[in-house]
């Protein structure tokens, strides 16, 4: 999931000001921003008393089911015209790619109001670890299912580095190397060591990434 955190609130009045936005309408999404507690009912609820305190108004608000997704973003943004209609701008807590889905889906000036941070894991709930760059050339298969390039601060393909000391990582003192603990699946696994991993192709993830299924079932 995409894991974002609330964004500084003076940039989101500064966003509100430049347009001199008086009344907004609020998005949340209720899938990865539900889940981290960035963007639910209960933060919105608290946004909207954020806005009163500086004497703007919410003229409504809603948590779309999967706020990237744009066909669903144009169905909740219609089931809730009228206060959309009534608001100067729409403030989005979702990850850039839902604030993107509604700005393509609501003709109004759109803010975000959170930061979207990286694609993680939810160790328990609140507790959220990067675990995967989508760099479109997987070592996963090779690894025991750890990902060097994420989970290594340095991003090392290869390794332990240099600094690594009695297993333990230099950079992250208080977790076990990447490569050592790659090392370690891959042994309880009964699996022969990885070798050296040849460099990765970068290519494969050209950016801006885009997929069409329909596409891809052709190729078959
Ligand atoms: S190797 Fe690439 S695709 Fe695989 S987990 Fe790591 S960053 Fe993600
Ligand atoms: S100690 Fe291991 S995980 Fe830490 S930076 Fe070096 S190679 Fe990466």
């Amino acid at each position: 999931m995409i894991i974002t955190r609330p964004r500084d609130w003076s940039r989101i009045k500064a966003n509100l000001e430049s347009i001199g936005a008086r009344r907004v309408f609020l998005m949340g999404c209720g899938q990865c921003a539900t889940v981290a507690h960035t963007g639910g009912e209960p933060e919105l609820r608290e946004m909207a008393e954020r806005m009163a305190e500086v004497g703007v108004e919410v003229t409504g608000w809603t948590v779309g089911e999967v706020t990237c997704h744009l066909n669903g973003t144009r169905l909740e943004s219609r089931k809730h015209q009228e206060a959309i209609d009534a608001a100067d701008a729409v403030l989005v807590l979702a990850c850039g790619a839902g604030v993107q889905t509604t700005a393509d889906a609501i003709g109004k000036p759109v803010f975000p109001a959170l930061e979207s941070l990286f694609l993680g894991t939810v160790i328990r709930n609140g507790i959220f670890e990067e675990r995967c760059q989508t760099c479109g050339d997987c070592v996963l298969d090779q690894t025991a299912g750890i990902c060097p390039v994420t989970t290594c601060p340095k991003g090392l393909l290869n390794g332990p580095c240099g600094g690594m000391w009695d297993g333990m990582c230099e950079v992250l003192t208080d977790r076990e190397c990447t490569h050592v603990r790659i090392r370690k699946r891959l042994a309880e696994q009964g699996r022969a060591s990885k070798g050296t991993l040849a460099p990765k192709d970068f290519s494969t993830a050209l950016k801006p990434g885009a997929v069409d299924i329909h596409d891809r079932k052709a190729e078959r």
